[in-house]
């Protein structure tokens, strides 16, 4: 999952883009509201975590611009301690969720998953498609029950899957959700993640559409 961060603080930022890419992400960051109202409208990002008071173009304005355009991807605002109006602001704008300065790592976190989840219509906090399990907060898999070991990459992969059952989804697609726009991208790569997860999980969990990409396969119909 790739996530764009939109803040002006140096040290918040870099203190959130560590706490996230420890987590499994992958972050893009912008300090200033012009280059996160382009970066949000180009990229296709699966969550992001916006500053109100940026340079250049406040978070709001910016906010209002994405939802202006269509575009629907989840957005938590981070607004000031105590101003009750940021946070009516900021969900009338179009927010789907908030979090007051200061906050902590782990509700960040906690917000962001569900943020996530919620996007794709899934409530419930592990995701489950056949055999496979995965926790996500946890960053732990099982299959019937079995735990399985991944690497952070190979976790990506799957955690993308996890959360587009049934979907088929494209190398190009895998590969701009699990890195960030500054990693140096070869889609032959994800090829050998999938190849590794096949081995893990078992060889039908994921399946090959030619020529146009992978997709977990959802539980038989009972
Ligand atoms: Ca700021």
């Amino acid at each position: 999952m790739r996530i764009l961060l939109v803040e002006d603080e140096a040290t918040l930022s870099g203190q959130i883009r560590a706490s996230l890419a420890e987590a499994g992400y992958a972050v893009d960051l912008a300090a200033d509201g012009l280059d996160a109202w382009h970066l949000g409208s180009q990229e296709p990002y699966d969550a992001v975590i916006l500053d109100l008071g940026l340079p250049r173009l406040d978070g709001l304005s910016v906010l209002r611009r994405w939802r202006a355009e269509r575009l629907n991807l989840p957005v938590l605002i981070l607004t000031a301690r105590d101003s009750w109006t940021e946070k009516v602001e900021g969900i009338d704008a179009g927010a789907d969720d908030y979090l007051a300065k200061p906050f902590r790592m782990e509700e960040l976190q906690a917000r962001i998953r569900a943020l996530i989840r919620r996007s794709h219509g899934m409530p419930a906090p592990e995701l489950s498609c056949g055999p496979v399990l995965m926790n996500p907060r946890a960053g732990t898999v099982s299959v019937n029950g079995a735990a399985v070991v991944l690497t952070a990459h190979e976790f990506k992969v799957l955690d993308y899957l996890m959360h587009h059952p049934g979907v088929i989804v494209s190398k190009t697609t895998l590969t701009e959700h699990i890195y960030a726009q500054d990693f140096d991208r070869d889609s032959n790569t994800i090829e050998v993640f999938v190849g590794r997860l096949r081995r893990k999980l078992g060889v039908d969990v994921i399946e090959t559409v030619r020529g146009q990409g992978y997709r977990l396969r959802p539980p038989p119909a009972a």
